[in-house]
């Protein structure tokens, strides 16, 4: 029995999609030199939710681009998950090296109390979530936290604090930059979450070191105003602004299981994708509904709905590092592994993500081990990033094929 050329390509070969556009859909089963009839079938041509030049158009890509469409990015993320995930994964091979997966470690450093009335959280004051809010903890206290995550193999120490903005708090901006010199005197990325930040503020940051500052959009924008009301979607990406100006990595992704339809993922990755450059980091959070919130109650969100949003993430946004955040705790490994191989590219992993529970380092290791994944180094993310941090503007990043070898030698030689 013939195969189609998909199944006769390697992971390289982008004419093997090409040739998939024009073949016609068949059931699993049927024989492949059995007559299908035309009207009764799709091709990727004919499908009114895909368009063949944007997917091979996403899967040949060099360099990111930021005038994507909706629709295009809509075209994307309605392909065959099976097809999807295929692009995705050859993308990612060419941009990055899929054994390499980034290890962060996430830390409270102030908790809860927080005046914000995001839907999905357990910090805000609004709602009764049997949270305790405390103080902001101690300097050294991180500086000892980052310096077991890193002993345990994290690379990135991530801290976060439950404040509307901070504004007026200019000894906790003195403590954070503090904590942030600390953690890269330790040889680790350093990268914080305090809510709304001004241009003053973020140079500050800039100037003790600060890596990457992550600031969600949440969701599309379109139901960003069901999910939060207390500060707007401009206001998010006003302070995204004031911190790529800085010249520091912008880590902004969102959450999805918030009562969302497919179309708000669509809006969510088309926000971060026409920025003026993607952000370096886009985290994907699966909601872990918290009692006493308004979603408290909320069904989780499908997994396939999880693997269709990495995976269009992956194609439009092809430099960006794509991290599996919150609730990757309730993922077996073989859909962590999926994530992986579409494209995912970071963890958090250690005692504790902010409130919920995380996937301890011991869990990871044996699953690194036993899938040949391997830690990535703090100097492999910076790569072809540093330049578009700095400039403030979209840059080519050299894809692993481009920079001077054969793909499959650099993997290899990556490897542990
Ligand atoms: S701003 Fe942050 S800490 Fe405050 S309620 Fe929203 S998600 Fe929670």
């Amino acid at each position: 029995m013939a195969q189609t050329p998909l199944l006769r390509s390697s992971w390289g070969a982008m004419t093997a999609l090409r040739s998939r556009t024009r073949l016609l859909y068949r059931p699993f089963s049927t024989v492949i030199d059995t007559p299908v009839d035309p009207a009764s079938q799709q091709t990727l041509q004919d499908s009114p939710l895909v368009s063949t030049n944007v997917l091979e158009d996403a899967v040949q890509a060099t360099a990111p681009r930021t005038n994507w469409t909706r629709e295009q990015i809509s075209s994307i993320y309605n392909v065959p998950l099976i097809d999807l995930t295929y692009a995705a994964a050859t993308v990612h091979r060419r941009f990055h090296n899929p054994a390499a997966i980034q290890m962060c470690t996430l830390m409270n450093i102030k908790t809860g109390g927080c005046s914000e009335d995001c839907s999905y959280c357990a910090q805000s004051s609004r709602y009764d979530t049997g949270l305790k809010a405390t103080k902001m903890v101690t300097v050294e206290s991180v500086l000892e936290a980052a310096r077991i995550a890193k002993e345990n193999g994290s690379s990135r120490f991530c801290m976060g604090a439950a404040w509307r903005d901070m504004r007026g708090r200019k000894t906790n901006l003195r403590n954070v930059k503090a904590m942030v010199e600390g953690v890269r005197a330790l040889n680790m990325e350093a990268c914080v979450t305090l809510g709304m930040i001004d241009a003053a503020q973020a140079k500050e940051l800039k100037d003790a070191g600060l890596t990457a500052y992550n600031h969600n959009v949440d969701t599309s924008r379109e139901h960003y105003p069901s999910v939060i009301t207390t500060r707007t979607y401009d206001e998010r990406l006003a302070t995204i602004k004031n911190v790529r100006d800085a010249g520091i990595r912008v880590c902004s992704g969102g959450i999805l299981g918030l009562g969302e339809k497919p179309k708000d993922h669509v809006g969510l990755i088309h926000t971060v994708a026409t920025l003026p450059a993607h952000p370096e980091s886009f985290p994907v959070n699966a909601l872990v509904p918290i009692k006493g919130t308004p979603l408290g109650e909320s069904e989780t969100i499908s997994f396939d709905a999880i693997l269709r949003t990495i995976a269009t993430a992956r194609l439009v946004l092809p430099t960006t590092i794509i991290r599996l955040a919150a609730g990757r705790h309730t993922m077996r490994e073989e859909k962590q592994m999926m994530c992986f191989m579409a494209g995912a590219n970071a963890v958090f992993t250690g005692e504790k993500m902010l409130t919920t529970a995380c996937n301890g380092w011991e869990e990871d290791k044996a699953m690194f081990e036993k899938w040949g994944l391997r830690p990535m180094e703090s100097h492999e993310t910076l790569q072809g990033q540093e330049d578009q941090a700095t400039e403030g503007q979209a840059k080519t990043e050299t894809p692993v094929e481009l920079m001077g070898g054969n793909t499959a030698g650099q993997l290899d030689s990556a490897r542990v």
